[in-house]
């Protein structure tokens, strides 16, 4: 409000609109592209697929054009080298009075193709001054602002204005966040430069450079920030020892494994036995493709901690997913007298305060389960390992509760499913270290994806009927985003109707989320058994859902799934020996980015590219996966996608730093601690970061 252009009125819009409060608020609100008017082009030089452009001339006549909504004011342009038409189809009568003949002017827009011909369509008009101020000239930031902002005049100029206001007074005082040696080392352009670039840039190659800094800089503290938590961790926590290879691990792997183990499986499972062995705490991340058979190696590493005498828990998303871990689970180790357990939320009552005293004397030894498990009134009398299957659903707290039932907190396998791509991982799991299991088991035939539009129904059912007389078994999903979506839950119900009447000689089975779990555990059950030869289902079956005969997954609306949740449907199938099938049904009018989705399914079965597509397209705000815990920080400048070299770079300067001074403790360094501070403080929520 003190800021000379600003006033109370003006800085109760600025904090409502920008959260703008105080001076380095808005020396960090930073424009969100530039448009280069260091440049003016000639009319002869304009191609159709410039971006914005300046042009430097005449007005040589204007008219009004056209009737009702094709109505429009059409200005001849000239500059001796050629001539364009402007057009405006809005504010005709301003334009009309505001235009001089004989003047000259700045013309500055994007210039498009009508008719064959190039036009400027709602160009900005200026009248040409040789003496114009600087902040006109060159690079023009342009600041993101809303309609309420500019109905008080604060349009993107007005911001710029302050912004160069408040660099009067501050020019040169703004404190470095930066050690020195840092800035030095990765010759970085100082805070006050970049800062004054940012608003103001001098040319293209200035601005780059302070751009660089300000990415690197906020992507550094970042991951300083993460690694330095896991170091203290490191130092602090004195891990579970397993150093016991004893004889559930060494039975099972001799007596009860239904197969080999992959390369990768060998790989990760050795990389977990020494995090486990090194008197540290584990803090993994298993990241695998769906079916890449994160679940094998997940028993075995649990078998581990069994082996030293330590209980374990598996924790699982839903009841149907946690119900089928345990079925498997118990069925490999039954022979091997373990004694496992399933907690869920439809647990009786008896039956939970057996598990309770069994885990507390110590004789329960695995335990699997839904979120029942956080709930206090499990206790463990020996926790030595948590495993956390499909993470995107479990908020970073849950997590932290498990470690907190046992005084000397567990090891941590978590593992995802959906393909993390590697920057985000870098960054919100960037405590964790990681193991990827990059292959699938062999035999397996790549699933064969293919796209219908509605009016190929018929051939689909043909080719469902085909399929089950192979044998084969069948997926039909429905969106059912929201389980309390009425139109959705007809379009479910009629689907089940139609399969019904379509296949008449065939068993359908009917899962959704409305449905008690014992009734969605009944018609899993007599899919799973073979009896049902078609499930229709919403995405209660996204996750984890494994009957190796099914061979057939039909997507119905599939334009309503975002990509990683079609791959996660997807990955249902294609898990036996038997060439699968994965089909999505749209209607024919789609989106372009609908389109690429498509595009993008048909083309590659690989889920780290698919999850890498998918943040290029949306960002990794919107990624499932983090949707439900959020992307626990907003970055100012930097982008996840784009800046993935400059992340690497922060992140080995930040593990340097930790090296030379893993305490922070040198002089140089307390630069450091204070912006580390200073950022705890800020909007940056910490605790969300696993
Ligand atoms: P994920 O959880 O990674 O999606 P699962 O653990 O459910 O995958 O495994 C998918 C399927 O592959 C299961 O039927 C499992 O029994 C099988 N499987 C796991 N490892 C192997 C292997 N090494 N060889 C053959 N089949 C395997
Ligand atoms: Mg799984």
């Amino acid at each position: 409000m003190y800021l000379p252009g600003v006033g109370p009125k003006r800085a109760e819009i600025l904090k409502q609109e920008l959260r703008v409060v105080s001076y380095e608020d808005l020396i960090y609100y930073f424009p969100y592209r530039y448009v280069d008017r260091s440049r003016i082009y000639t009319i002869s030089e304009m191609q159709p697929d410039m971006q914005h452009i300046q042009l430097k001339g005449h007005i040589a006549s204007l008219r009004t054009v056209g009737e009702g909504r094709g109505k429009r004011m059409s200005a001849v342009f000239t500059d001796g080298t050629g001539q364009v038409e402007l057009v405006w189809f809005k504010g005709l009568k301003f334009v009309k009075g505001s235009i001089q003949a004989n003047a000259t002017y700045l013309v500055f827009g994007k210039p498009s193709v009508f008719n064959g011909a190039i036009n400027m369509v709602h160009p900005e008009l200026e009248l040409y001054d040789e003496n114009k101020s600087r902040i006109q000239s060159g690079l023009q930031p342009q600041y993101n602002t809303s309609e309420k902002m500019k109905s008080h005049f604060l349009n993107s100029k007005a911001i710029q204005k302050l912004v160069f206001n408040l660099f009067q007074s501050y020019q040169g005082k703004i404190p470095e966040s930066l050690p020195a040696w840092i800035i030095e080392k990765y010759r970085l352009t100082i805070l006050n430069d970049a800062l004054r670039t940012i608003h103001f840039p001098k040319d293209t190659q200035l601005l780059e450079k302070a751009r660089f800094r300000l990415k690197l800089e906020e992507l550094f503290y970042i991951q300083l920030n993460i690694l330095r938590l896991k170091n203290q961790r490191t130092f602090h926590i004195k891990g579970h020892i397993f150093n016991t290879v004893g004889s559930y691990l060494n039975l099972f792997y001799k007596e009860h494994i239904p197969f080999e183990l992959t390369n990768a499986q060998k790989r990760v499972i050795r990389e977990m036995r020494q995090d486990m062995g090194s008197g540290r705490q584990m803090n993994r991340l298993l990241q695998g493709d769906v079916g890449s058979g994160k679940t094998l190696v997940a028993l075995m590493v649990m078998l581990i901690a069994l082996d030293n005498s330590y209980q374990t828990c598996l924790m699982a998303p839903t009841e149907i997913l946690a119900g089928q871990h345990f079925e498997t689970i118990a069925e490999q180790v039954a022979s091997l007298g373990i004694q496992v357990a399933l907690l869920t939320g439809s647990t009786k009552k008896a039956e939970r305060e057996r598990i309770h005293a069994a885990l507390r004397n110590g004789e329960m030894q695995i335990l699997i389960g839904t979120h029942a498990l956080i709930e206090d009134t499990v206790v463990f009398k020996n926790l030595g390992l948590v495993v956390i299957d499909e993470q995107h659903r479990f908020g970073v707290q849950q997590r932290a509760r498990l470690w907190k039932k046992n005084l000397n907190p567990p090891h941590v396998l978590v593992m995802t499913a959906t393909p993390i791509p590697r920057t985000l991982a870098m960054t919100v799991y960037g405590d964790l270290e990681v193991s990827v299991i990059d292959e699938l088991p062999p035999g397996r035939k790549p699933i064969q994806t293919m796209h219908y539009f509605h009016n190929r129904r018929n051939q689909l059912n043909r080719f469902l009927q085909e399929e089950m007389d192979k044998g084969r078994q069948i997926y039909v999903v429905y969106p059912l985003i929201d389980e309390s979506e009425k139109l959705d839950f007809k379009n479910l119900t009629e689907g089940y109707e139609y399969m019904q009447k379509s296949f008449p000689h065939a068993q359908v089975v009917m899962v959704h989320g409305r449905m008690k779990s014992a009734e969605k555990e009944a018609a899993m059950h007599i899919f799973a058994s073979g009896q049902a030869q078609i499930m229709v289902a919403t995405t209660v079956i996204e996750v984890g859902v494994n009957v190796p005969n099914a061979s057939v997954m039909v997507i119905e609306s599939a334009e309503r799934f975002g990509l990683s949740q079609l791959h996660q449907l997807r990955g249902r199938v294609g898990r036996g020996a038997e060439q699968s099938h994965c089909v999505l049904m749209t209607s024919f009018k789609l989106a372009e980015e609908t389109r690429k989705r498509m595009e993008i399914m048909t083309r590659t079965n690989d889920g780290f590219e698919i999850a890498e597509a998918d943040m290029k397209m949306r960002g990794p705000g919107d990624l499932e996966g983090t949707q439900q815990s959020g992307l626990p920080f907003d970055l100012k400048i930097a982008n996840l996608t784009r800046d993935s070299q400059i992340l690497q770079l922060g992140r080995d300067i930040a593990m340097n730093v930790l090296e030379q001074d893993p305490l922070l403790e040198q002089a140089p360094n307390q630069i450091l601690v204070r912006q580390l501070r200073k950022l705890a403080r800020a909007k940056i929520n910490w605790g969300m970061i696993s």
